[in-house]
């Protein structure tokens, strides 16, 4: 592992930060950083780092002061602010204690930080405050944790990284680990760094470099070590098999609903989950490979992230790959068995759970199925993408541990105690916006109404599959929302006319996040021609896209929502056309009413899998700036010679000749779609018209 450190960054970062927090604090996140941008040595928000140094408080005394990770950072991104600063006088006084809980621990530090405005300290603060080191770092690195999660560990410990590292055995992370680590480092004058068994790496030293580069250091003893004992690893082939990809595709849907959790609201009876794919070839190597079945069942590396992986994976072998309904009931009933094991598991330790910490579903988080590889699930996006990453490192260093020795983990009463742990509960507490872990595809997104529908859906905590025809107006629309939303938004290209299309992108977002819950069929073209002057082609087109496109898009969206048995919402945009059609406006309008009429039987036929199906009409949505209206780019000229308008003047038209004198926009149409989508009101195969009141055009 090579050292990222650079003279110019580290002076740029004195020159960004040292002004107003000083330059010891200013390196400190600068080297942070670095820890943060090597996953091999944090993943998440794991590790944490400090620096010692004195304070001056408003009446002039001086301190002894430290500043470390405040919880829910991440050393990758981390910045001075994202320190806590302790009164470590005070901290170090603790060390004397018999015992602290880590609730009162908690409260310890959080009475004495230095800025009340500041985050909680990280639950390893007090191993940080009892060493007298002034940059003290901490890492979960793999190569370390490849040696320490070993039969007979600490004579490997000794073997691969010498005589100047200390080996620590397991402690429970919180008070007893913070006073044996000072133990250990006061027996050992002039070590280097210390490993603690089955958890990481801790190294210290005089400056931010001499610590950063001590940990490099020692893993990359840690590295050579395994590399030397386990030789060239095989190759794993680099191509995934299509088959591989089928199945992802055949299996997330099934594994999502089988993971959704009841809700107790008989509107929204499900909360959904996301389920990310950590299909690689390593992956499949260890699946496939003879001891994969065994290695999977062994402990986790460490006990940090438990509440996002559980202790054990899910592991099915499916025996009817082939065979859609059969597969389906054996990923349910091995969803089944773990939840009745989880149970049996609580069952054992019931007796240790902390007061006050609310029990976790019985459902797993990482799914692992020869063939395939494996499925992460999540509350959220985050949740989700956090045991991926987890899964994926956790899988290399039981491989190379498989290798080169025998793999001992924690024992399942010190995994209980970590899972049920006050600290990472605290950490793992969800985000709930109203739609957080629900999957929309929006068809025709690119378009003034798509794009207000995606963004609408978006700032209500959705994931958004944004699909239309391939082509620069999706990609700029996705770089756009991408900008706002990162990975929580996807571009999809999509022909709604084409059977083969739809399928292919429902396939795409199963193989994203597991699934789809809400679906809104918007995709639509208009044309501008009296009847008599109607050309058979036009109408065709506008039949291929608004009838057959809409019908191919509720049919698939039906048969994956079965799929799924999670329910779901499927919403139309129709138009105020339907009800009240216009002159030289034949094709669209008949097209979309036809598209009306399918929503419409859609909802009687589906009501029974608690899929509900409504409609929006809106009605003189002109879009805005770059994004003006498909449909009024096609009707507006017409209207206005007819009208003797310009354009805005147009649009002045349109405002004034409804009721509420309202100007239309795609944001009131989103929020139309949310109503639906949130499920206010017990309403399946209703419309809610969006156009300012026009009596003639109301829905009875
Ligand atoms: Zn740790």
């Amino acid at each position: 592992m090579k050292s990222r450190w650079s003279n110019a960054d580290a002076t740029a970062a004195i020159a960004r930060w040292g002004p107003t927090v000083g330059d010891d604090l200013a390196l400190r996140a600068y080297t942070s950083r670095l820890l943060g941008a090597e996953d091999g040595l944090v993943l998440h928000g794991g590790g944490n780092t400090s620096v010692k140094g004195s304070f001056v408080n408003r009446l002039g005394d001086h301190l002894d002061a430290m500043w470390v990770k405040a919880s829910g950072q991440d050393l990758a991104t981390i910045e001075p602010a994202g320190f806590a600063g302790v009164d470590l006088a005070y901290l170090r006084r603790l060390r004397a204690l018999p015992a602290l809980d880590d609730e009162a621990m908690a409260n310890e530090m959080r009475a004495h930080l230095l800025d009340a405005r500041g985050g909680t300290p990280s639950l390893e603060t007090l191993v940080h405050a009892f060493l007298p080191e002034k940059y003290v770092d901490h890492t979960h690195a793999d190569a370390v944790l490849t040696l320490t999660n070993q039969v007979g560990g600490e004579r490997i410990v000794r073997d691969a990284l010498g005589d100047d590292v200390i080996a620590l055995p397991y402690v429970r992370p919180g008070f007893p680990l913070a006073r044996a680590v000072a133990d250990a480092y006061e027996a050992h004058p002039g070590s280097r760094g210390m490993v603690w068994m089955r958890h990481g790496l801790m190294t210290w030293g005089p400056d931010a470099r001499a610590a950063y580069e001590t940990t490099l250091e020692i893993v990359t003893r840690a590295e050579d070590f395994v590399r030397r004992r386990r030789g060239k690893a095989p190759a794993a082939p680099r191509a995934l098999a299509k088959t591989v990809l089928a199945r992802v595709r055949a299996v997330a849907p099934v594994l999502r609903g089988a993971l959704a959790t009841p809700s107790g609201d008989a509107d929204r009876p499900h909360r959904r989950t996301v389920v990310v794919p950590l299909v690689t070839p390593e992956a499949l190597a260890f699946v496939n490979g003879a001891r994969g079945r065994e290695l999977a069942h062994t402990p986790p590396l460490t006990s940090d992230h438990l509440i996002r992986t559980k202790a054990l994976p899910l592991w099915i072998e499916p025996k009817a790959w082939d065979d859609p309904a059969a597969l389906a009931a054996e990923i349910r009933e091995a969803v089944r068995r773990y939840a009745t094991e989880y149970e049996k598991y609580l069952g054992r330790h019931a007796g240790r759970a902390p007061a006050g910490v609310a029990k976790l579903d019985a459902l797993p988080r990482v799914v692992l199925m020869p063939g395939l590889g494996a499925l992460c699930a999540g509350p959220d996006l985050r949740a989700a993408i956090v045991a991926r990453d987890i899964t994926a490192h956790a899988l290399a260093v039981k491989a190379d541990i498989a290798a080169i020795g025998t793999y001992e983990g924690l024992p399942e009463s010190e995994l209980f105690d970590m899972e049920y742990h006050t600290f990472q509960h605290a950490k793992a507490r969800r985000r709930d916006d109203v739609l957080t872990g629900e999957v929309a595809m929006v068809t025709g997104a690119a378009g003034a109404i798509g794009s207000g529908i995606c963004r609408t859906l978006l700032e209500h905590g959705a994931l958004v599959a944004a699909a239309d025809l391939r082509g620069k107006p999706l990609d700029d629309l996705v770089a756009e929302l991408a900008a706002g939303f990162g990975p929580r938004v996807i571009g999809v290209p999509i022909d709604v006319t084409s059977e083969a299309a739809v399928g292919e992108a429902f396939g795409t977002v199963a193989a994203t996040w597991g699934g789809v819950d809400l679906v809104v069929v918007n995709a639509g073209v208009a044309h501008v021609a009296g009847l008599a002057e109607l050309e058979l082609d036009a109408f065709q087109r506008l039949a291929r896209v608004n009838v057959e496109g809409a019908l191919l898009t509720i049919a698939a969206a039906a048969r994956h929502m079965r799929l799924q048995g999670t329910g779901g919402d499927i919403v139309l945009v129709s138009t105020k056309n339907v009800f009240a059609p216009g002159a030289k406006f034949g094709a669209y309008s008949a097209t979309k009413a036809a598209a009306h009429q399918l929503a419409r039987i859609a909802s009687l036929e589906l009501a029974e899998h608690d899929v509900r199906v409504n409609m929006v009409a809106p009605d003189a949505v002109f879009g805005d700036g770059a994004r003006r209206s498909g449909l009024w780019a096609e009707v507006g000229p017409d209207r206005m010679r007819a009208r003797g308008l310009d354009e805005a003047g147009l649009e002045d038209y349109y405002r004034n000749r409804n009721l509420l004198k309202a100007r239309v926009t795609a944001e009131h149409v989103g929020r139309a779609v949310l109503f639906f989508a949130t499920r206010q009101t017990p309403t399946t195969g209703a419309t809610i018209p969006v156009d300012g009141g026009l009596p003639d055009a109301t829905p009875r």
